[in-house]
C-alpha cells in the first residue's frame, strides 16, 4: 500500500517530464493528486438514437460506420476526415479535424459508441470531433460521467484521470474530519466513500453528493478552526486592568462620543477586567469614529501600566493615526511614537528603544512593527486598523510579540452576518453603527455620458472654491476588449484637453508602494487638485479638503466597494459629492447604481451587494485574509456554509477539545489549512 505522502512518481506511467506538468498544478504527491477535485462533470450517460440527439447538447449514441473515412488534405497542418454514420433512426455525417486516430480505427460497417455535440445550420446537421469507444470496450470515455478537471499544457484529462485512478487503488484516501454524528444529522458522505466518488461518480447526484461533502469539510474545518481559537483564548489568563476610569480620556477629547463609541469602548473595557485575552473586532462605517474608540482602548492599557501597538496598513495612514494621537496624549503625559519601514535606521533604532525600555506607550506603525527587532517591554494591546488586509496569521503573530495581548481589530468593511462569522469566527464584535452629529451624507448622483461637459464644470467649480476632487477609474490601463475609462489614460486626457490649467495627479496599484504612498501624500498637502486613481485609494486616507469624487463606470464595481469609495469625500466640514458615471443600460445595473444614490447606510448596501452579486465582493483576494478555498465557492455555497457553521460550533461545545483521534485529525487539519492560507494572505 502506498502513502498520500508518496510522490506522484510512483505511479505506473508518471516519470520525471509528467511530474514537472503535475507539478504546474501544485501536485507532488498522492494526497494532492486525490486533492486535485475535478472543476465539473460531463453526463455522458444517456445513450440516445441519432435521431433524438439535439443542437448544442452533447450527448452518446449507437450507430454504425457507413464508408469508408475520407481523408482531404486541405492544407499543410490541416486534414479533415469525414465520414457517414447511422442507426435505424437516421444518418449523420461526422468530421474529424487532424484525427490520425479516427482514420485507424473507424471501420466501415463497424458500430461504436460515439460521445459529441450536434451542431446545425441551413446546410444541415453534423458533429465535430466526436469521442468514440469499440461497443464492447469499457467505459472509459463514454456511457459514464466524465469528471473534468483543471489542467495545464500538456496534461490531458484523460492522464489525470488514469493517475487519479491508479492512486486510489494503490491507497486510502485521506482520513476521516468529520464525526459520524454530524455526517448523519446533515447527510454527508463519508471521506472514503467521499474521495472515490468525486472522481469517479456514477451519476450526476452522486458527483453533487460528493462535492457537497468536500465543501462541508473545508467550511467544518475553517469554522472548526476558528472556534478552537476562540476557545484557547478563552482558557489564557491575564491580569485584569484593575483602573478603568476613562474619564481624563473623555475630557480631553474636543467632542462627546456617540453612543455607538461609548457602547464600544463599554464592551471593550468589560475585555479587559475579564482576565483572558480580548479578541475584538470594532466594524464600523467609513467616518463613525474607530479612531477614537481604539484610543480610549490605548488610554486604558496605558493607566495599567500597559503598552500599545496600533498597526496600520500603510505608512501614511500611521502617519495619520501618529499625529491625531500624539495631539490627543500629549497633554496627557502618555508617549506616542511612529515606527514605519522608510525611517532611517537611527530613527527606528530609538523608537524600539523607548518601546524596549517602556518610556513609549504607545506605538503607532506598519509591518515594521511586527518585524523581529521590535521588542516590547510590556506588551497589553495590541490595534489593527483596516483590518481586511491583515489575515488571521498576522493576527497571531502580532499577538506573539506580548504575552497573549489583548486583540482589538477595526475594520470599514461592513459584512452581512453569515460572512462575518466566517472571516471574523474567532472575534467578538462590537458594531458603530452610528455617524458622528453634524456630519453631512455625501450627495450621490447617477449620470450618462451627457452630462460630461457638466461633470468637467463641476470638478472646475469645486477646485476654484479652493477644494479637491478624485476621480477613481476602474482600469489601470488601456484594455483593447473593454469600453472602461483607465486611469492613465484618462489623467493624461484630463490635464492635455480638458484641465491644462489644473495639477492633474495620478495613483494607481501598478505604482511602486513607495511611490503610492508619495503621490497620496502630495494630494493630502494640496499639491494637486484632481486625483486620478484606481481603487487603491479606497482604504484609509484622511483628506478633509476633498469634496467631490467621480467614478467613472460605476457598473464595474461592487456597491459595498462603491460605498467605501465614496467615504474618501465629507471628510471635512464643506458639502461633499458623489457622482457615478456609467455607459451601461442594463436596468438592473441602473437600478443597483441608484440604490447607492439613495443610502449611505453601510450594512443594508452590503446586504444589497451579497444579493445581487454574492460574496464575491467581500472575499476578493486582496481583502479577505481568509485561505483559498479548494472547492467551495463562496458565491454558491452559502447554504453548505450555514450548516457547517452550526455543525462546528455544536461539535466544538460538545467534543471540540476532546482527546478523539477524529478531534486529533481535525485539529491537524486545521494547523495545515491556516499555515497554507498565511502564504496566500497579503
Ligand atoms: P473611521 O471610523 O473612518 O476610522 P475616524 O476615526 O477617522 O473614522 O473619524 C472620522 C472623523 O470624525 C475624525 O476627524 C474624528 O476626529 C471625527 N470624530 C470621531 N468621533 C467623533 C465624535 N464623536 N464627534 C465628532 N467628531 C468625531
Ligand atoms: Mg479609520
Amino acid at each position: 500500500m502506498a502513502k498520500l505522502s508518496d510522490p506522484v512518481t510512483i505511479l505506473r506511467g508518471v516519470g520525471p517530464a509528467k511530474a514537472k506538468q503535475f507539478e504546474a498544478l501544485n501536485i507532488f504527491t498522492l494526497g494532492d493528486l486525490l486533492c486535485h477535485f475535478p472543476r465539473g462533470y460531463e453526463d455522458r450517460t444517456k445513450l440516445l438514437q441519432v435521431a433524438q440527439l439535439e443542437v448544442d447538447r452533447p450527448a452518446c449514441f449507437r450507430a454504425m460506420v457507413m464508408n469508408t473515412p475520407r481523408t482531404n488534405h486541405i492544407r499543410k497542418g490541416l486534414d479533415l476526415t469525414k465520414v457517414q454514420v447511422a442507426d435505424h433512426t437516421g444518418r449523420l455525417s461526422l468530421t474529424f479535424f487532424n484525427s490520425k486516430y479516427a482514420v485507424e480505427h473507424l471501420e466501415y460497417g463497424k458500430e461504436y459508441i460515439f460521445y459529441g455535440c450536434l451542431t446545425g445550420d441551413y446546410a444541415g446537421y453534423g458533429m465535430t470531433n466526436p469521442i468514440f469507444e469499440d461497443i464492447d470496450s469499457a467505459a472509459v470515455t463514454t456511457r459514464r460521467v466524465m469528471p473534468i478537471y483543471p489542467l495545464t499544457a500538456g496534461l490531458t484529462n484523460a492522464a489525470v484521470l488514469k493517475a487519479v485512478r491508479q492512486a486510489l487503488s494503490i491507497c486510502d484516501p485521506p482520513r476521516e474530519v468529520l464525526p459520524e454524528a454530524i455526517r448523519q444529522r446533515y447527510g454527508i458522505l463519508g471521506a472514503e466513500e467521499a474521495y472515490r466518488i468525486i472522481h469517479e461518480p456514477r451519476t450526476m447526484e452522486e458527483a453533487a453528493q460528493a462535492r457537497k461533502r468536500m465543501i462541508f469539510e473545508e467550511f467544518f474545518v475553517f469554522s472548526a478552526g476558528l472556534s478552537l481559537m476562540r476557545a484557547a483564548r478563552a482558557e489564557k489568563k491575564t491580569a485584569p486592568y484593575e483602573n478603568t476610569d476613562l474619564s481624563p480620556f473623555y475630557h480631553s477629547l474636543p467632542f462627546t462620543l456617540t453612543g455607538a463609541q461609548q457602547r464600544a469602548i463599554g464592551e471593550i473595557l468589560a475585555d479587559l477586567q475579564k482576565g483572558a485575552p480580548m479578541n475584538r473586532l470594532v466594524q464600523g462605517d467609513v467616518g463613525s469614529g474607530k479612531t477614537m474608540v481604539a484610543a480610549g482602548a490605548a488610554y486604558c492599557a496605558a493607566i495599567n501600566g500597559k503598552q500599545s501597538a496600533l498597526m496600520a496598513p500603510t505608512e501614511i495612514l500611521a502617519e495619520q493615526h501618529f499625529a491625531s494621537l500624539s495631539q490627543l496624549f500629549a497633554p496627557m503625559g502618555i508617549t506616542v511614537a511612529l515606527l514605519t519601514g522608510s525611517m532611517t535606521p537611527k530613527e527606528k533604532k530609538q523608537v524600539r528603544e523607548g518601546l524596549e525600555n517602556g518610556s513609549v506607550q504607545i506605538a503607532v506603525g506598519t509591518h515594521a512593527l511586527i518585524s523581529e527587532s521590535t521588542v516590547f517591554q510590556n506588551l497589553g494591546l495590541v490595534i489593527t486598523d483596516e483590518q481586511h488586509r491583515f489575515g488571521v496569521g498576522q493576527r497571531s503573530r502580532l499577538s506573539a510579540k506580548g504575552t497573549d495581548p489583548h486583540l482589538l481589530v477595526m475594520s470599514a468593511t461592513p459584512i452581512p452576518r453569515t460572512l462575518a462569522l466566517l472571516m471574523y469566527g474567532d472575534l467578538e464584535v462590537s458594531i458603530l453603527d452610528e455617524l458622528p452629529p453634524g456630519r453631512e451624507a455625501v450627495d450621490t448622483f447617477l449620470l450618462g455620458e451627457s452630462y460630461r461637459p457638466r461633470i468637467n464644470a463641476f470638478i472646475r467649480k469645486q477646485v476654484s472654491e479652493g477644494h479637491q476632487c478624485f476621480v477613481v477609474c476602474p482600469a489601470v490601463e488601456e484594455n483593447d476588449g473593454l469600453d472602461i475609462k483607465s486611469a492613465t489614460v484618462w489623467a493624461e486626457t484630463l490635464q492635455q484637453t480638458v484641465f491644462p490649467d489644473l495639477r492633474i495627479a495620478l495613483l494607481h496599484g501598478q505604482m511602486k508602494g513607495a511611490e503610492k504612498e508619495a503621490a497620496m501624500a502630495a494630494f493630502a498637502r494640496q499639491e494637486a487638485d484632481v486625483l486620478v486613481a484606481t481603487t487603491v485609494i479606497e482604504v484609509g486616507v484622511d483628506v478633509p479638503n476633498a469634496t467631490l469624487m467621480v467614478i467613472e463606470d460605476a457598473d464595474r464595481f461592487g456597491l459595498s466597494q462603491l460605498h467605501q469609495l465614496r467615504g474618501r469625500v465629507g471628510r471635512g466640514k464643506a458639502k461633499s459629492y458623489c457622482i457615478l458615471t456609467t455607459h451601461n443600460r442594463n436596468p438592473d445595473t441602473i437600478q443597483r447604481l441608484k440604490a447607492l444614490c439613495k443610502t449611505t447606510d453601510g450594512f443594508k448596501i452590503a446586504e444589497e451587494d451579497l444579493k445581487l452579486r454574492g460574496p464575491g465582493d467581500f472575499f476578493g483576494s486582496r481583502q479577505s485574509g481568509l485561505p483559498a478555498f479548494h472547492m467551495a465557492d463562496l458565491s454558491f455555497d452559502l447554504e453548505i456554509l450555514k450548516q457547517a457553521q452550526e455543525a462546528s460550533a455544536r461539535w466544538i461545545e460538545d467534543a471540540g477539545t476532546q482527546d478523539t483521534p477524529e478531534a486529533a485529525a481535525l485539529r491537524s487539519r486545521v494547523a495545515e489549512l491556516f499555515s497554507r492560507a498565511e502564504g496566500t494572505m497579503n
